[in-house]
């Protein structure tokens, strides 16, 4: 059972109240709640409650990879500079990299992206044969970035995300491989429910052909776009000046906007594999593979969906990464509901944690000593989807009621045992619905 009292937590009251100090709504409320703390610039410590949405999410984003057939692999943050001044980005890059130097001397760096070193490595498989190909290959793990951190998850020097490398026999298939993982991105941010915009992106800094952006539109993000009012397409505003016009219908109805950039989409080519000689075999020649990468910043896609959904003094989560789906508050120590309801919360969180999809997700908070209504409001401040409240309706002998509490929608109900066990179930079922 995972209770409040004994969760880590470093804030003086449960959770104190939040000005929006930081300019950005992410940092300010999981700062000030105690769901992180900053050690550096642009460096965090995650602490379990945020830890939790992090580890759902990165699960989340792992079952939609394994859909495509897409193989889970750990690289080496460590990596030799070699590798970047060889592909021909270290000039490009180099104020961004993060370098250091090992007992012989020797230059690493600590990657932030790691299209070098997994081609690298594929040069190893000199005997991959057609049978064998494509080859989808991603990793979820920290990355590191010296750049201007700001506005909390949304732009750090270490980060965590997703990265996924694609490589096929030729351009016809690498190119619905692109298409494939579009897809299963466009499926991933629908799940997750918020509102987001796919645009066409320049492929050329990564030395490719073909490019999209999943953006979140929020007015502190960073990306400049323009929505077209005619044919409703979202593109990537490069002008200074005002007058921009839209790709797809010539219009200069445009309006423009700002994106946190979440997801990204590359098709390579073989710019990568033609200069390390990541070849497969074509019968017995050997032939470059072309390939594909694909990002997604999970630190960032967490911060930049608690920038949409919250308040400036509400945490809120998209259903599916929310850190606990359902918190139970238990009766006041004082209450005469104390003794004649208490009983309940065994019940309730026995349920309920034995549906499946919400197991392991059920908080209990038993600071019994706290009011119903502060604890509540605790609950509504952290964002946990679903609250249950064993209040005075709860000990009537004749007919317990239970209330139940929406926190996303605003709104509440009290409902028998039965009922409520399968009201729960059916939001969740509802929310955590796929296509
Ligand atoms: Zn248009």
């Amino acid at each position: 059972m995972h209770r409040v009292s004994k969760i880590f937590h470093p804030a003086d009251s449960m959770l104190q109240k939040t000005k929006n100090t930081f300019g950005s709504k992410n940092q300010s409320l999981l700062i000030d709640y105690g769901l992180m703390k900053p050690l550096d610039k642009g460096t965090y410590y995650y602490l379990p409650i945020l830890q939790r949405s992090i580890n759902k999410t990165s699960a989340l984003i792992k079952r939609f990879m394994h859909k495509i057939d897409a193989q889970e692999i750990t690289i080496p943050n460590l990596t030799a500079t070699e590798f970047w001044k060889k592909s021909g980005r270290y000039d490009d890059y180099q104020s961004e990299l993060f370098q250091l130097k090992d007992r012989n001397d020797k230059m690493l760096l600590l990657g932030p992206t790691f299209e070098e070193v997994i081609t690298h490595m594929m040069k190893f498989g000199q005997n991959i044969g057609e049978k064998q190909m494509p080859i989808r290959l991603y990793q979820i793990g920290n990355k590191f970035r010296d750049e201007n951190a700001r506005y909390g998850l949304l732009r750090c020097r270490e980060f965590l995300m997703k990265d996924l490398y694609t490589f096929d026999m030729d351009k016809e298939s690498s190119t619905q491989t692109y298409e494939e993982v579009n897809e299963i991105y466009d499926k991933f941010f629908k799940f997750l429910g918020i509102p987001f915009k796919k645009v066409e992106a320049d492929a050329q800094q990564m030395g490719g052909n073909l490019s999209h952006e999943y953006h979140y539109l929020t007015p502190i993000g960073e990306q400049k776009l323009q929505e077209c009012s005619v044919c409703n397409e979202t593109s990537v505003n490069s002008t200074e000046t005002g007058d921009s016009e839209c790709p797809k219908c010539k219009s200069n109805r445009v309006e423009k906007c700002s994106g946190i950039e979440v997801g990204h989409t590359f098709l390579l080519g073989d710019t990568y594999t033609k200069r390390q000689k990541a070849h497969y075999l074509k019968g017995n020649k050997p032939v470059p593979m072309q390939m594909g990468c694909y990002g997604i910043g999970v630190t960032r896609l967490i911060g930049a969906a608690i920038e949409k959904l919250s308040t400036d003094s509400h945490l809120r989560w998209p259903f599916p990464i929310a850190p606990f789906s359902v918190c139970i508050v238990p009766p006041e120590k004082r209450s005469k509901a104390f003794n004649a309801a208490s009983h309940y919360l065994d019940e309730i969180h026995n349920q309920l944690n034995s549906i499946p999809t919400l197991h392991d997700s059920i908080l209990v908070d038993d600071r019994i000593r706290v009011t119903v209504g502060d604890r509540f409001r605790d609950a509504r401040r952290l964002g946990i989807p679903l609250v249950v409240i064993i209040g005075k309706k709860a000990s009537e002998p004749e007919n317990p009621q239970f209330e139940l509490h929406f926190i996303q929608e605003e709104k509440e109900c009290y409902l028998s045992f039965n009922d409520l066990i399968a009201e729960i179930t059916k939001y969740t079922q509802e929310k955590l619905k796929e296509d």
